[in-house]
């Protein structure tokens, strides 16, 4: 009997001690935008992190099938949306930690503490300078007008960015309005995109005037081929709520057996040494405006982002924006 408790001990100690250097995050994002930010972690930290990538629905589906004997301990995604499914599909575990407080604004995280933003993406509007008139582009609203008609390309209502939008939209200007907004996109649009760079490609090309997209693909398309006639316009910068703003972000898993060692890296990842490569890597923001922003993205201007839209609400308002474009037609 003493044998066997003595055994106990060891592999349970062993267990633990394993445990302690190790992490597993399960994300939605591309390799090559967390493959050296988790390395850099490892040199300075000792602790290892292993990595498993997929479509995020995926790999809830994943979490939710492996339940109490998945290895994971993080899952990171793009978009409140994404993050509010998780916690939803009750995956998330609750985290108080002061440094991702001071370092993560109120409206970029779960006001639970299940998930936190770290990094920061704009969706505003590009446009064709060679076809858009000075003063044209005021507000996403502003979209909605006649004077847009087959002017407008967008991206798929299935993409959750755009539904995370709408869900913005129908916060600020209540239900009604919102519909109408999104119904006169939709009657104004020439073509509906699988993707952002379709879009920007179709506005380039002329196929249409303006869409609206996430600014790093933009970055990206323009880092390839910097002479497009393609600009970005911040909407709603007057007396109105400002730039629809979304997150990258993460949070720690009910399930997992280092919950201590996976909010250390959830810190780190929020720090102000951490952000200026985690944010930059895909040309995005940093997650508050006090840590520096690339030169990249400061060349594209300053704005003011949406701050009144809590990214909470995103995801509990999720299903009225996609009934509502459903209702608009908008495919
Ligand atoms: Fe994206």
């Amino acid at each position: 009997m003493l044998k066997y408790i003595s055994l106990l001990l060891v592999t349970s100690f062993c267990f633990n001690a394993a445990a302690a250097d190790e992490l597993v995050v399960y994300t939605s994002r591309k390799e090559h935008l967390i493959k050296d930010i988790f390395k850099q972690y490892t040199e300075e930290t000792g602790v290892k992190i292993t990595y498993k990538t997929g479509n995020a629905a995926a790999l809830i589906q994943t979490l939710k099938a492996e339940a109490s004997k998945s290895p994971a301990d993080i899952f990171m995604t793009v978009d409140a949306g994404n993050l509010w499914f998780a916690s939803h599909e009750g995956l998330l575990e609750p985290i108080s930690s002061n440094k991702l407080k001071t370092n993560i604004p109120f409206n970029l995280r779960d006001e639970q503490g299940r998930w936190f933003g770290l990094s920061v993406r704009a969706r505003t509007i590009a446009f064709n300078p060679n076809k858009v008139a000075k003063g044209e582009l005021t507000t996403y609203e502003g979209l909605a007008d006649k004077k847009w008609k087959g002017r407008l390309c967008l991206r798929t209502s299935k993409k959750v960015y755009n539904q995370s939008l709408v869900a913005m939209l129908i916060s600020e200007l209540g239900k009604e309005k919102a519909k109408k907004v999104v119904k006169g996109w939709v009657d104004n649009t020439v073509e509906i995109f699988p993707n952002d760079t379709a879009v920007l490609k179709a506005v380039a090309s002329g196929q249409c005037d303006a869409g609206i997209v996430n600014t790093y693909y933009f970055g990206r398309l323009k880092q390839k081929s910097p002479k497009l006639p393609l600009k970005l316009f911040w909407p709603n910068q007057e007396n109105s709520y400002g730039v629809h703003v979304n997150v990258s972000g993460a949070g720690i898993l009910k399930t997992s057996k280092n919950k201590d060692e996976a909010r250390k890296l959830l810190e780190w990842l929020a720090s102000r040494k951490a952000q200026k490569s985690f944010a930059q890597v895909n040309m995005e923001y940093p997650i508050n405006n006090l840590f520096p922003e690339s030169e990249v993205t400061k060349a594209w201007g300053k704005f003011k982002p949406n701050k009144s839209f809590n990214l909470s609400s995103a995801g509990k308002l999720q299903k009225e924006a996609i009934k509502l474009m459903r209702e608009v037609r908008y495919k």
